[in-house]
């Protein structure tokens, strides 16, 4: 049982909600707990949350959603042509966050870390990020 789903959709924060909606939709089939969903839906909120905020540093960009079932196995990507990371250990670590002036608390990455069974994180500065994950 396979299916894929891609999205595009502009680096604004009213698409967090789209994408969270998009993606339980999507995964809605597989017949999740709502623990399972809750995690997946938090786990692409923060991804996106990030490209908006960090990736385009609130400016207008493409995100790309991907969505991935293979048989019972979930995988998400999100990607931006944002600013990219300098240092993707650094920034994975909890309460790291290169934005304390506008309150962010640097544990997005700890929270996909933490909900999803897998967590990669591909990024060149001046080129964008890719999060890829599995469930
Ligand atoms: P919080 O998620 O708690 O609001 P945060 O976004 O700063 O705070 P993380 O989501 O863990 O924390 O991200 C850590 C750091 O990684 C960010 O502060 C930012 O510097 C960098 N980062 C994360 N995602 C991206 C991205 N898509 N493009 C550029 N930089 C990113
Ligand atoms: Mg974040």
């Amino acid at each position: 049982d396979k299916n894929e789903i891609k999205v595009i959709f502009d680096s604004c924060s009213e698409n967090e909600s789209f994408a969270r909606m998009v993606i339980s939709a999507f995964v809605a089939r597989l017949d999740p707990t709502l623990e399972e969903l809750a995690d997946i839906k938090t786990a692409i909120s923060e991804a996106v949350t990030n490209s908006i905020i960090h990736g385009y540093g609130g400016g207008k960009g493409d995100i790309e959603m991907y969505g991935r079932i293979d048989d019972r196995e979930v995988v998400v990507e999100v990607v931006d042509f944002g600013v990219g990371i300098e240092n993707i250990e650094k920034a994975m670590e909890p309460m790291f966050t290169t934005r304390p002036d506008i309150d962010r608390s640097g544990m997005g990455f700890a929270f996909m870390e933490a909900f999803m069974d897998e967590l990669k994180v591909e990024s060149e500065p001046g080129k964008g990020t890719r999060i890829v994950m599995k469930k």
